[in-house]
Order: structure tokens, then sequence, then C-alpha cells
């Protein structure tokens, strides 16, 4: 019989398509960072602020938009919520909601993480927290609980995500700044065998530094080889420093990092780490644009969008020196530095006002106005429809739509944006079920 011979002779073309896809592969394995925003958990839950659930859904629009790898979207036991997610999740079938991961929250209890599968049955990621710090053990279960039974809720909760279909399940330890690394490696290990695809680093009280978190997070990474989300708060001003070098010490062990984010900071107390900034240093930082490679998909022009829309939202105005969307980012009047931006933008300006987004002129009616909404009848509904380029097939639609707009406008408390008024009009069915709550 005949032999073939399978060996290919080695040319010079050869040597160099393996030389290619060997730098490759080199380049797909190569640890990154991705972003989780968490404005619509964290951010929410805070003090003295919060969001209407159409605006938390059109937070995950723009987020997707913005190539975020996966938007927090609150807490999935909750009952106000469900509604809410459900129909966000129907978003993600219809394709309007491309690519983000839609992810819940809930504590690292395993009656909790039921309830969660219950209420949102189509999820399919989670992150589950508990505290691992001995400061709070004690403090918060008063002797009721020991390290070991954190370890057992844990693993029992992961294996309910695990049963009921989670694609990606992060466990979350509160308060890890305060915890033990030897502590910290072993949750990571009892999670790792139960199931769980990454680990959530929690500076619940915005203690660390950047210094002391790059080694904690290299150490952990080094040991366990898992993926190291950071979740930064604000306490001492460092949340984007100290995230940025956690996820540092995540991937010089070659390890992916998830840096959680909250659109302009809001969260707990003095707030979070915020999304702009953090894009901002890994782009633009000299040494860290090198170090920390930012996943491709973050497009940072939308950032200006997302900033605004964010402040309308939450009725929180965007201080005047915020990093990229601050009115004053790019605003130049003492002698020498405004004679130094007119002759080149580069002698001031890290950034251009373009890479965030800015700079395009905006619309703002001085004149007669008509608006739609809680009292508004169909005459005014029309005209304002009309302006945007949307019209209905027969009267019938559109008092349908109205009646949405109305209620919608009730929901928000404030007047809808265009985008808003666009997505009741396209998604009708959709948006009756998140201003539907159940009691
Ligand atoms: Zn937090």
């Amino acid at each position: 019989m005949e032999s073939i011979s399978t060996e290919i002779p080695l040319t010079f073309h050869s040597v160099k398509i393996i030389e290619y896809l060997l730098s490759r592969d080199k380049n797909i394995m190569k640890p990154k960072v991705y972003l989780i925003d968490v404005t619509n958990r964290d951010g929410v839950q805070t003090s003295r602020i919060l969001l209407p659930k159409l605006s938390k859904t059109m937070l995950n629009i723009y987020l997707d938009e913005m190539g975020i790898y996966q938007s927090e979207v609150g807490f999935p036991t909750l009952k106000h919520e469900v509604n809410y997610i459900n129909a966000n999740l129907e978003l993600v079938k219809l394709g309007v909601i491309k690519r983000i991961h839609l992810e819940g929250w809930c504590r690292a209890v395993p009656a909790d993480v039921e309830l969660t599968f219950t209420n949102c049955p189509e999820l399919k990621h989670i992150n589950i927290s508990i505290s691992t710090s001995e400061i709070m053990i004690q403090g918060k279960f008063q002797g009721k609980k020991t390290f070991k039974d954190i370890i057992n809720s844990l693993v029992e909760a992961v294996k309910v995500a695990k049963r009921h279909g989670a694609e990606t399940i992060g466990i979350n330890a509160e308060d890890a700044s305060r915890t033990e690394l030897e502590r910290l490696i072993e949750f990571i290990f009892a999670g790792k065998e139960a199931g769980a695809d990454r680990f959530r680093y929690c500076d619940t009280l915005g203690t660390d530094d950047p210094i002391t978190i790059y080694e904690r997070t290299k150490a952990l990474a080094l040991a366990t080889k898992f993926p190291i989300e950071m979740h930064c708060h604000n306490d001492l001003g460092m949340a984007e420093a100290v995230s940025v070098s956690g996820a540092q010490g995540a991937i010089e062990s070659g390890v992916d990092s998830y840096i959680n984010t909250t659109v302009n900071g809001y969260g707990e107390r003095c707030g979070n780490c915020d999304l702009v900034s953090t894009i901002l240093a890994l782009n633009f930082s000299h040494a860290l644009k090198n170090k920390v490679p930012l996943d491709e998909h973050i497009d940072l022009k939308k950032a200006w969008k997302i900033g605004k829309y964010a402040s309308y939202a939450f009725n929180l105005p965007i201080p005047i020196n915020q990093p990229g969307v601050g009115s004053n980012a790019f605003a130049h009047e003492s002698g020498i530095h405004a004679d130094g931006a007119l002759k080149d933008r580069r002698n001031y300006e890290l950034y251009a006002p373009e890479d965030v987004g800015r700079g395009e002129p905006e619309l703002l009616e001085t004149g007669r106005i008509i608006t739609t909404g809680v009292y508004g009848g169909i005459k005014g509904f029309r005209h304002v429809y009309d302006k945007l380029g949307i019209h209905f097939h027969d009267d019938n639609e559109a008092r349908k739509v109205l009646e949405l707009v109305q209620y919608a406008n009730l929901h928000n408390q404030k007047p809808l944006t265009d985008d808003e008024l666009r997505f009741i009009a396209k998604y009708p069915e959709i948006v009756r079920k998140i201003l539907t709550v159940q009691i």
C-alpha cells in the first residue's frame, strides 16, 4: 500500500506563519482588564439617592453600547426589582441589549440564590456576597457564625447557582481588604471547587492603598490562578487608584481582572470607583496604558452621553472638576494655560474633548416648546413623536403609547429624554413590564 507522507517541509513562509500564530495566541491569552459596572446595584442602594427602573434600563442599554463587559443590574431577591430584571433579560433575547452580561447580586446564602432563580429564571450571571473579615463576622453575626460557616454557606450557594444553570458565578468577599490572605485563598479555592468563575475583592470600607492592594492581589492571583474583580470604595479618595493597582497585581500574575465601576462614581458613602476615570486612567496614564491592557470593546466616546444621562436620572450634578465629563475638564483661562492650550491643546490637555464624546453642539430650545407626559393629550404627544420621526399606525396604537408615556413620566418624576421616548414607542410591552411592580 502506498503511504502518504504528512510531513510538511519548513519553508521560510511556513516558519513565518507559525511565528505569527504563536504571537497571535500569546495576545489572545494575554490577561486584560474588563469592566463590570455596578451603578444599578451599589450605586442605587446608596442613601438618599435612587433611580427609577426605566432609567436603570436605559443605563444597561448605554453600558452595552459603550462595550462594558457586565452590568450588575440589581437585586433579584427584591420584589420591586423582579419585573425590571426580567424585562431587561427579555431585551437580551430581543437583541436590544447585545453583548453585555446582565448579572444579579445576592447574598451567598443558598435560600437567596434559590429565590433569585425563582424570581428570574432566565438570569445567567450572578455574584454572591458574604463577609470574610473577622471584624465583620464578629460584628455582624455576633458569635453565631465562624469563618468555617461562611465557607460552607458560600459553597452551598455556588452549588445552587450551578444547579440553576448560572453561566458565570462571581464570589464576593465583603471586606476582603481587612481579611487575611490565607483566609481569602481558602475562600477562593472553596468557591472555585464548587464551580465559581471569579473572585471579587471588596475594599468595602475603602481602606486599601495602591501599593498594598497591588501586593495582595498579586499574591492571591499567584496562589490561586483565579480571575480577580476589584470592588473599591472612595472613602480615602483613592477608589480608582486602588482599583487599577489591584488589577495590575492580578494581571502581572497572569489572570484577568475585572474592575467594578459606577457611572460618575455614585455609590455608598463617598462613592465607588468612577467608570470614566478608570477608562481614562487605563488609556492615558503614561505607564499604565502599557502595563494594564483594557478590554478593546470599550468605547470611551460614549462617556459624555452616559455621564450626562446618569446625572440627570439621579438628579445629581456632575462636579465641575470631574475627570472627562466635568464642565471644566477642557476649560482654560489663566494666561499661561490659555496661551499654551491655544497654541497646541496637548500643552495642557492629556486627552481631547472628542476622546470622551464631547465637542458636538447641543440644541437648547429657547422658544415655544411642547412636551408630553403625565397629563399630556394625544395632540401634544403626536407633535413630540413627529419631531422624533416616529409615526404610529393608527390612533389606537398612539393612545396606548401615550398611556405608557404618562406612566413613565410619573415613574421618572422628570421630563422623559428623547431616547426614553423612542424606547417606549419601540418596546411598549417591555416598558409595561418595567413600570409594573408586583406586591
Ligand atoms: Zn460596594
